[in-house]
Order: structure tokens, then sequence, then C-alpha cells
């Protein structure tokens, strides 16, 4: 039995890979691949970012950080390290769901936090260059027996084949007709220097990170919902590299080397769930917001528990 896949992104790779070592004959179709995806862009820090609803992407994500340690350790994937992140929040508040399952989480000590904020956590989590990963994806797909055909649909009812999964990201909007799929415009800014560990505050309104990867620290960010534009904006810019002087003194314009925006495909809630169309099984698995990597495996595994259990009707 053949499965089609439309998307191309970390969501459609991972989900292909995951299908194809279960004995499914498996194609992914796609408008754009690597490095034009939104997922190129990801920067990529596991951590669950604008994406609900919590109790499944809670699950998704522990399940998404165990097979990136696995990958890292066992299978010797070296675009993944794990880096230690310091999260600042303005007061106290219930420590998320996903804290309880890995390895390092504490709360930080008063001396600290950074003067205006009152709370804060570190963790130790993966870091993904993407643009290694998404390669090493592709690769593996294709060395697992995975096919790949370049095309664009305008409705999932004329994608081929009798089970689809849908990993079309903000295409969905047009894909699927879903109007609750939205952009949340991200931009980044890439400078050649090591911060030593991460620091965040993932409020959407005041979003800043540093994220160190071997290569490059991806300064961000912003989180424009409903913003379409792909272009560079120098304000954007600056206002990022404020925010991160602010948690990240040391930080010396200099080092900067590049820049970057993508389209984070957002939704009130990520959609996984399976509906009949024309007789077409169709798996949706899009609207990952800003978690799309740190959700992959984990949504990966579900589209497969879907798929069994609905082969069946
Ligand atoms: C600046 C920035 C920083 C980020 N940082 C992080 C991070 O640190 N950690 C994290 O987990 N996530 C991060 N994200 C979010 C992450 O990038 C996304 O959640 C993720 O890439 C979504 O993946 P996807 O495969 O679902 O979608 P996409 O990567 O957008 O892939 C969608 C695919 O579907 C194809 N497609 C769409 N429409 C059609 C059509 N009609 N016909 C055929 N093909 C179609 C596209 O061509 C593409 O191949 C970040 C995003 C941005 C923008």
């Amino acid at each position: 039995m053949e499965i089609t896949i439309v998307g191309a992104g970390v969501s459609g790779l991972t989900t292909g890979i995951r299908l194809l070592q279960q004995g499914w004959k498996v194609r992914i179709i796609s408008k754009e691949f690597s490095p034009d995806t939104v997922s190129d862009v990801a920067a990529a820090w596991w951590y669950p970012f604008l994406v609900e609803p919590v109790e499944k992407t809670n699950q998704w994500s522990i399940q998404t950080f165990n097979e990136l340690v696995r990958l890292r350790d066992n299978e010797g994937v070296e675009c993944i390290s794990m880096r230690l992140g310091r999260e600042y929040l303005e007061q106290e508040c219930e420590l998320p769901g996903w804290s309880f399952n890995i390895p390092h989480f504490r709360i930080l000590n008063q001396n600290e936090i950074i003067r205006g904020y009152e709370f804060g956590w570190e963790l130790e989590a993966p870091v993904i260059e993407m643009n290694l990963y998404m390669p090493w994806l592709l690769s593996k797909f294709r060395t697992l027996g995975g096919s790949i055909e370049s095309n664009e649909f305008d409705s999932i009812e004329e994608v081929p084949g009798e089970f689809i999964v849908n990993c079309s990201g903000l295409g969905a909007r047009l894909l699927s007709n879903d109007e609750e799929v939205i952009p949340v415009r991200g931009q980044v800014v890439y400078i050649k220097q090591d911060p030593g560990f991460g620091r965040y505050d993932q409020r959407p309104e005041s979003l800043t990170y540093t994220i160190p990867r071997r290569d490059v620290t991806v300064l961000g960010g912003t989180a424009q919902k409903g913003d379409w534009d792909e272009t560079i904006r120098k304000k954007d810019t600056e206002d990022i590299l404020s925010k991160c002087e602010v948690f990240w003194p040391d930080l010396d314009r200099q080092n900067i080397v590049g820049s970057a925006v993508g389209l984070r495909p957002s939704r009130y809630e990520l959609r996984l769930e399976l509906e009949i169309i024309n007789n077409k099984k169709v798996i949706h698995n899009y609207g990952h917001g800003g978690a799309g990597v740190t959700l992959s495996w984990g949504c990966a595994d579900e589209v497969v528990k879907l798929l069994k259990v609905n082969m069946l009707i």
C-alpha cells in the first residue's frame, strides 16, 4: 500500500521516514524542498513554543526530545547538539508539563535572573542545525526507499492516492481551505559568536532569544501574527539586536554574518486528525507554529498510529 505525503518540510520528511520504517511504500510530493521551506529557517531549539493543545504537545515534544538524543548518540547525527538554555519570566508560574520529563531542568536562583525579570528556569535540550539536518532527513528518506516528486496542488482532492498525509504547513490554508492557519512571521540574525548558554524570553510580545549552535548563534526574534512579508526589515534587525544585547551584553555586532525570515504555520491548535474526503483517507499534520522541529518525531509517530487504526475501516 502506498501513502502520499504532501510537503517536504520537517513534518513531511520525518513522517515519511517513520512510515517507511513501518514497511509502507511512501512518496512525498511537494512544491518546495530544502533549502526553500520554512523548516530551513527554524532556529532550531527544542522548545514547545506557540503551539497548542498542550496536553498533546507535551507528549509529542518529549517523544521528539528522546528521538533527537537517540539520533545524536546512536546514529551519529552531529548537527544535533545538547545545549543549556535559560528562560526568563516576568513572574513565577506553573512549571511546563514537559519539564518533569527531561533530564536537566532546574529553577534559576535569584542571582541568575537578569534585571527586569522575576523568575526563570534552565534546561538542557537539543539544538539542531537545519541547514544540515534537512538534507540528512531527505537522504534518510531516500535511503529507506522513499520517492520524491515535485508538484503543487490547489486542493487536497487533487492529490493522487488513497492514503494521504497533509504536511503542507501554511499551505494548508489553500490546500484544505483552512483559514485558521495563519503566518506568524519570524526574523532572525546569525552571529559567529557563542554566548555560552542560550537566553530566552518566549512571550510572543517580547520574544528574545540567543540560540547557540556549532556554526552560528541565532538571534531572535519576532512573532508577527498575520504578517506575510518575507523580506528582511532593518527595523526588526535593530529591535532583535537591542533586545539580545540586554540579555547578552558581550554581543559584538561585528560578528554578524546574516539574517533570515520565515512564516511559522500557526493555528489555534495543531491539526493532527483523520478526515475522509471522497473516499480518500487524509491525515492532517500541520499547524505546528513555532515548534515544528520540537514536535516532529512525536507527530510522525501519531500519524503512524492513526494510519494503523484507520486502515482497517
Ligand atoms: C524564525 C523561525 C524560527 C523558528 N525556530 C524554531 C525552533 O527553534 N524550534 C522549532 O521547533 N521550530 C521553530 N520554528 C518553527 C518551524 O520552523 C515550523 O513549525 C516548521 O518548520 C513547520 O514545518 P512543516 O514541515 O509543517 O512546514 P514547512 O516547513 O512550511 O513545509 C511545508 C511543505 O509543504 C509544501 N506545500 C505547501 N503547500 C503546498 C501545495 N499546495 N502543494 C504542494 N506542496 C505544498 C511546501 O512546499 C513545503 O515543502 C521556527 C520558525 C521560524 C520562522
